[in-house]
């Protein structure tokens, strides 16, 4: 299946000169979410995951079905203040500031084999934080699923040394 075909690329936004890719339209087509869900199933079982964990807010939308299809938990990475127990935190570099992601501090169990998943790389940087929350809990990052790289951004050079599947590029 061609997934491209249900992105919808907004022009402009949120800021002029983006052109934003917008995966609501995909996810709202139930063969088009499904498949790509499938796609990512089938790579998790290959690497034998344990658990599942993504950063707010479409983290949960690509890893929540995928870790309810392997029979796995899904661990919540949320910006600071949203999580209502201990936190281990990382802050990490926007275009404009910073900003902070945090993990309940229990949500992983050392030596436990985990796979990451947002929907989109971008820079690289809210998935490179998500990384050093789990490896500072004792989790082994397996793989990380996107549906989406935007290669020339070159954010795969962050997270070169770990395994990386992207179901489209552009
Ligand atoms: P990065 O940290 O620069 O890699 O940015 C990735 C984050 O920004 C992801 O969590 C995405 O949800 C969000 N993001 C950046 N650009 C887009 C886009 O064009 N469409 C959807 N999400 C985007």
């Amino acid at each position: 299946m061609d997934l491209k075909q249900y992105v919808t690329i907004v022009p402009d936004w949120p800021k002029p000169g983006i052109k934003f890719k917008d995966i609501t339209t995909l996810m709202d087509n139930g063969e088009a979410y499904k498949y790509a869900t499938d796609q990512i199933v089938e790579y998790a079982r290959e690497k034998e995951i344990d658990l599942v964990v993504g950063p707010e807010a479409r983290g949960f939308i690509i890893g929540c079905p995928v870790a309810y299809s392997l029979g796995v938990g899904f661990a919540p990475v949320r910006k600071e203040g949203k999580l209502p127990r201990e936190t281990v935190k990382v802050s990490y570099g926007l275009e404009y500031g910073k900003d902070v992601l945090t993990i309940h501090r229990d949500a992983i169990k050392p030596g436990q084999r985990v796979l990451i998943t947002d929907d989109l790389l971008a820079t690289g940087g809210t998935i490179e934080a998500t990384i050093k929350l789990v490896e500072e809990l004792g989790g082994i990052v397996a793989g990380i699923a996107f549906l989406i790289e935007l290669s020339y951004l070159e954010g795969r050079s962050k997270i070169g040394k770990y395994d990386i599947l992207t179901l489209m590029e552009y």
